[in-house]
């Protein structure tokens, strides 16, 4: 079934009198239990479309459906616990707080919905478990290599349990191996607890661990992939 459905989404950004158009009315659904790929030049209009999907900008026309139910007929608590615990957010850059440890930036997202210390130190556990960054908990993000930092990053997002995961280049500042890691994490999380992913990325090491690829151009998708099951990857 379709847990997401972005229908004819334009965003026209207008800096300082200059219209750019980088979405030109991109439609495509996200199906229940997906890791869908989106694949496109610098410039296509990636960015823009998870930004869009996250609500941190709006669409100039269009409209994205979650369930069904257009987010912008959100009332202010439906959109709270959409942005809360329905999607997580992984950046490229890391975006970590420089003064908090890992264990500290992980905390951050369950602090704000108001999880007990119990609660949210099991959680943090658990999830440091499966990532590999036990170790790295009580290190402060200068202490860590590109692929700790990310996996971290990738902690935090994933701690309040998001429904769907956008993730926005998540493997542009690391090596091959760390890397690979990250993915094969991203894609158990995918296959084995059920979490959507959307991500946007240049990387084809990475789109190989989708289930469906989009390619965008100009604001609109131009070619769809889809990966057979069990496909060998390499
Ligand atoms: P991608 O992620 O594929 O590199 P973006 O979504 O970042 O693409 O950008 C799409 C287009 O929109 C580009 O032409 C970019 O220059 C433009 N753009 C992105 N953000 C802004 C902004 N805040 N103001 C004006 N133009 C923007
Ligand atoms: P991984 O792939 O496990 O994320 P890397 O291959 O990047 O790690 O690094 C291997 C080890 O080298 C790490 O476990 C870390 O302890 C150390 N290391 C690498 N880069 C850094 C760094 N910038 N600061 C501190 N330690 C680092």
């Amino acid at each position: 079934s379709k847990l997401l459905q972005v229908d004819n989404v334009e965003k026209v950004y207008d800096s300082e009198g200059l219209p750019t158009q980088a979405l030109a009315g991109i439609s495509f659904d996200v199906l229940e239990g997906e890791f869908l790929g989106i694949m496109g030049p610098s410039g296509s209009g990636k960015t823009t479309l998870l930004n869009c999907i996250a609500t941190i900008i709006k669409p100039t026309s269009g409209q994205i459906l979650l369930e069904g139910e257009s987010i912008s007929a959100f009332n202010s608590k439906n959109l709270a616990a959409y942005r809360g615990n329905r999607i997580g957010y992984l950046f490229q850059d890391f975006e970590l707080l420089d003064n908090l440890t890992g264990r500290e930036n992980i905390m951050l997202p369950l602090s704000i919905h108001g999880e007990s210390v119990a609660t949210a130190e099991k959680k943090i556990t658990e999830i440091a478990n499966y990532l590999n960054i036990t170790d790295v908990l009580d290190k402060f993000p200068a202490q860590m290599s590109g692929g700790q930092k990310q996996r971290v990053a990738a902690a935090r997002s994933l701690v309040p349990e998001p429904a769907i995961i956008l993730a926005d280049e998540p493997t542009g500042a690391l090596d091959t191996r760390s890397a690979r890691t990250l993915m094969e994490k991203l894609k158990g999380i995918n296959e084995e607890k059920g979490r959507n992913i959307l991500m946007v990325t240049h990387d084809a090491n990475a789109a190989s661990f989708c289930s469906r690829i989009l390619f965008i151009q100009d604001g609109v998708i131009f070619h769809e992939l889809r990966y057979q099951e069990n496909e060998s990857r390499e």
